[in-house]
């Protein structure tokens, strides 16, 4: 969390029904929808990221119904624990964590799905636990090409802010934030981006939720204002972060996760430890995930990082548990601060007694240093769904 966005935080907090809020909640929404890559109405919620889920099925869902989850990491089991608890019936597509989601299994079972039973799709853009990313354009049109009615819930959770998220563009019905990564505020705001079928389906399941309920975000944002009492110490927050953004330009902010992702990579490269994501189309922008030979496993390693040079690196999770460790290079983040975290790795790695080479800082050094005639290739870009053959309009079976 930067300075400057703490010191927003530290704001004295105002009348959430006077016209200075109005003002603050104007500038944080259009400035959000133009992360988001959206003219869609877009809610912002009091809440961490399950928050953010919770809202998304509970406006679009009634228990009972089912839900397709690619679950290809921790968090896409978290979410489908959470439709279940819900009460929905989650169908899951099962696929290895090293790769991302494959559309044509989607559109397989969708194609198989001839009574429209699946409402929704559920995508994780950039799985957390994995370093992972999806082709959601690819799962759009996969969609598209099953002519299923079934929306699409997509998670930018650990993406938005840190590369190119495209509501729109991607033609998703539901786009799901939170406020603790690449925003770089604290934990707490949870953000839903709403499309025109998901608000239609919103209003015709009468969604029961008080708390979550879109109507009433969509009505009282439109002057500037929320059903019920904001986070606005957070707005405020939010409000110099967009500001941040925007000064330094999306572009250079992306180029910049972009350059700090691959920079990691290549001291994974050279320390002869793994890049978890084995499919060099998804490497995700905002951390990568490290496999390690075996023992000392991954946590040893964690250990003696936090324990000796108070830096926490990520955990793995299920299977992955103490043989993958998470170097996260996302939000405010710069060349320097970058080679003293691969620096702390190397450290750690040399401690903690694991096998391993020497020669992953200078890797990446070297990488960074030519960046700027290596960095236009093969960087991410913005995506859209449209350019496809298949056809655009979903055909509603509802
Ligand atoms: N989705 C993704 C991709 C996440 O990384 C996380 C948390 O890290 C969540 C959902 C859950 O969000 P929260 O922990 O803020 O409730």
């Amino acid at each position: 969390v930067p300075d400057r966005v703490r010191r927003a935080l530290s704001r004295p907090v105002i009348d959430h029904r006077g016209p200075e809020f109005s003002t603050l909640a104007l500038d944080v929404l259009s400035g959000l929808k133009r992360l988001l890559g959206t003219a869609q109405p877009v809610a912002i919620y009091p809440s961490s990221g399950t928050g953010a889920w919770e809202a998304a099925l509970a406006n679009t869902l009634v228990p009972g119904e089912t839900v397709l989850l690619c679950r290809n990491g921790h968090f896409a089991t978290l979410w489908g624990a959470l439709a279940e608890r819900y009460g929905l019936r989650v169908e899951r597509l099962e696929g290895d964590w090293r790769r991302p989601p494959d559309p044509d299994e989607v559109e397989k079972i969708l194609r198989l799905d001839d009574a429209g039973a699946i409402k929704a799709v559920l995508l994780i853009h950039n799985e957390t636990s994995t370093g992972v990313t999806a082709d959601v354009c690819a799962v759009r049109r996969a969609v598209d090409a099953a002519r299923h009615g079934a929306l699409l819930l997509v998670d930018v959770i650990s993406s938005l802010g840190s590369t190119w998220c495209e509501h729109d563009g991607w033609g998703a019905d539901v786009t799901i934030g939170a406020s603790q990564k690449g925003l770089m505020l604290p934990p707490g705001i949870g953000v839903n981006v709403i499309g025109p079928r998901a608000l239609e389906r919103s209003r015709a399941i009468r969604c029961r939720s008080g708390y979550w309920a879109w109507e009433a975000y969509v009505e009282a944002n439109a002057t500037g204002f929320f059903p019920y009492t904001p986070a606005t110490s957070l707005l405020f927050g939010l409000q110099e972060a967009l500001a941040m953004l925007r000064e330094e330009g999306l572009d250079n902010v992306f180029d910049r996760h972009w350059r700090h992702a691959s920079a990691t990579r290549r001291a994974v490269e050279a320390w002869g430890l793994e890049v978890f994501c084995e499919d060099e189309a998804a490497f995700s922008p905002s951390l990568t995930a490290v496999l390690v030979p075996g023992t000392p496993g991954a946590d040893e390693l964690r250990r003696a990082a936090l324990e000796q040079l108070n830096m926490p690196l990520g955990v793995g999770f299920g299977e992955f548990a103490d043989r993958i460790f998470r170097i996260g290079h996302l939000g405010d983040l710069n060349d320097l601060m970058l080679c003293g975290v691969l620096a702390g790795v190397e450290l750690s790695l040399a401690r903690s007694g694991m096998a391993f080479n020497r020669g992953g800082v200078q890797a990446a050094l070297d990488h960074l240093s030519h960046w700027s005639t290596v960095g236009s290739v093969a960087r991410p870009s913005k995506q859209s769904a449209a350019n496809s053959a298949a056809p655009k309009s979903p055909v509603q079976r509802e």
